[in-house]
């Protein structure tokens, strides 16, 4: 299998941004502009209290929705969290799994991340798993390293079977938010070497299938390069997902 066999994923991350009714009304804003463009896969992972909303707004379109996490347990003393079920009965589709705003903030380490996703697999959601280096580590030269073990650290136990639902975001932390973009040279390597960790552990059938995706400051200007590179097969986008004109833009480019 090569690139033009695999799926493009364009996902956006919408954080702590909108309310239900924004939720709603962006939806409706980009629903015909991306209507008909069924060259990627478009979803929106949005705040749990928008999921109904997104859902609603979405139904009978090419967006599906996905969330920002998941928990998991199935249930239990758990206050606050959300299950991988629960989601699933509310319509999502897909759940980002270890973002490094949740590593950074949230405590998120490696064995809860293995931990989500397989919940996240065993109840029928696609998890997006996000690995990536920090600024340092990239200036150290050990990228490879950091990013081959976290995705080992991360699938940990996961079946090549299962790994047909698994989505790998690679997004260099220094990156995100940030205005600063990996070259797409840069992005297309260390996708690759991911690539590679899949071939280790799974084979290269598995590896030549698994979607990986490119996250940090992929916006309307720079989308089509990144996404041309062999190795990158969609986006995990932030900011400019909020932005319905940006975000077709990049949908544009994945066509
Ligand atoms: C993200 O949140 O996953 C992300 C890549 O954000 P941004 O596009 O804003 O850098």
């Amino acid at each position: 299998m090569n690139k033009a066999k695999r799926e493009v994923v364009i996902a956006g991350n919408w954080k702590m941004n909108k309310t239900p009714s924004e939720a709603k009304a962006l939806i409706e804003e980009l629903k015909p502009m991306v209507e008909g463009k069924n060259g990627c896969k478009i979803v929106l992972c949005v705040p749990y209290v928008d999921i109904s909303a997104a859902v609603e707004a979405a139904k009978g379109t090419n967006i599906r929705i996905g969330a920002e996490n998941v928990h998991f347990a199935e249930s239990g003393a758990y206050t606050g969290e959300i299950s991988a079920k629960m989601l699933l009965e509310c319509g999502v589709e897909y759940v980002i799994i270890g973002h490094s705003e949740r590593r950074q903030y949230f405590g998120e380490t490696d064995e809860t991340v293995n931990l989500r996703t397989k919940a996240a697999l065993a109840a029928g959601l696609k998890p997006i798993v996000c690995v990536g280096e920090v600024k340092e580590e990239r200036i150290s030269g050990i990228t490879d390293e950091i990013v081959s073990m976290q995705t080992k650290l991360d699938l940990a136990g996961i079946s090549a079977e299962d790994m047909k639902n698994v989505i790998i975001a690679y997004e260099p932390v220094w990156a995100i938010g940030t205005g600063l973009t990996a070259t797409p040279e840069q992005a297309d390597e260390t996708c690759g070497v991911i690539r590679a960790t899949l071939a280790k552990l799974y084979g290269n059938e598995v590896a030549e299938a698994t979607v990986i995706q490119y996250g940090g400051s992929m916006n309307a200007k720079n989308a089509a390069e990144l996404l041309a590179k062999t190795n990158v097969d969609g986006g995990l986008i932030g900011g400019a997902s909020l932005k319905p004109a940006d975000f077709t833009v990049i949908v544009d480019a994945a066509q």
